[in-house]
């Protein structure tokens, strides 16, 4: 005999009893935040219902909860038909029926501050990030080098930035067409990634041109990983709808000073693949002013 027990329901809105729930729901909707939302929950029926676990998973996530020999109870959280992930209650007895309940009372006013929570999520994603490449866009940069210059003076550790441009771009678009150079940005981007850490933080300047702030990186770790996107990048074919070409990036490095300011330190990495540009391309160069 088993010592486990799952029982698979889906919740959705229409068995909603607002007027009791109610005051629970203000209490959840005080919150935007996804993560916030969830422990605020947690925290509430936790002790009610003497939980091991609680575990919300989104609607992308569809990896199985194992309860690892205890009981669990899911949910499939629905609101108007839209998919809101799915909730799992975890203890070592299973659950009664008036605690079943209870718990589907909860969730039903869960529905709306999670699929605000979830919205928010997804809004702010889009505002943060280009929606060609993937990667983190202009708007994001801003803060986001602002907050690393920031940390890098308080702890002392060493920052540095990339700008990377792919070389004669405009002739993959005039022999290829638009498509196949939106093909090419996504390769390169896909490039970059192959080469770079998970803390390395990339954007999409403008155009065909990129930055990659790196932290807790030396000008050498800055020069060796240049080289070695430079040469990814070269050695890699771009294919798209069966046809292939090769493009190279030419790459700037700056690396920041204890009297630069974000200005500044953009601008070295600027000018670096300027002078790559101007020297002929597919090269890295680290300027020095
Ligand atoms: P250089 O080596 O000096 O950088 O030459 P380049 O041709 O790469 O530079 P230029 O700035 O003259 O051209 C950049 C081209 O990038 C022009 C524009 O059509 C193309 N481009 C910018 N954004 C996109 C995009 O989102 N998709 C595609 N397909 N092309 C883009
Ligand atoms: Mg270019
Ligand atoms: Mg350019």
């Amino acid at each position: 005999m088993s010592h486990s027990s799952r029982i698979s329901k889906t919740i959705d809105n229409l068995s909603a009893d607002k007027q009791t729930l109610l005051e629970l729901s203000n209490k959840l909707h005080s919150t935007l935040d996804l993560d916030s939302l969830i422990t605020l929950l947690k925290l509430d029926i936790t002790p009610i219902l003497n939980l091991d676990d609680m575990l919300y998973q989104t609607p992308e996530n569809t990896d199985s909860i194992d309860p690892k020999g205890r009981h669990l109870i899911s949910y499939q959280l629905v609101l108007q038909k839209k998919n809101l992930g799915e909730i799992a209650l975890i203890r070592r007895t299973r659950f009664n029926d008036k605690e079943q309940q209870f718990i589907e009372k909860i969730l039903v006013a869960l529905l709306s501050p999670l699929n605000n929570a979830l919205e928010y999520q997804h809004a702010m994603k889009l505002a943060l990030h280009d929606p060609l490449t993937g990667v983190f866009n202009r708007f994001a940069m801003d803060s986001m080098v602002s907050r690393e210059i920031d940390l890098s003076q308080r702890n002392n550790t060493p920052l540095a930035m990339l700008a990377i441009d792919i070389d004669f771009f405009k002739r993959v678009n005039d022999n290829y067409g638009h498509a196949y150079g939106d093909a090419v940005l996504k390769q390169m981007t896909k490039c970059v990634k192959e080469c770079t850490r998970t803390s390395d933080a990339m954007f999409r300047y403008g155009g065909e041109e990129f930055n990659l702030l790196l932290n807790n990186t030396d000008l050498s770790g800055a020069q060796e990983l240049a080289e070695r996107i430079r040469q990814h990048i070269e050695t890699t074919a771009c294919e798209h709808e069966g046809q292939s070409t090769h493009i190279t990036v030419s790459i700037g490095i700056s690396i920041l000073n204890d009297d630069d300011n974000q200005a500044s330190f953009f601008k070295r990495a600027d000018n670096g693949l300027y002078q790559a540009k101007k020297n002929g391309r597919n090269q890295v160069v680290n300027s020095k002013k």
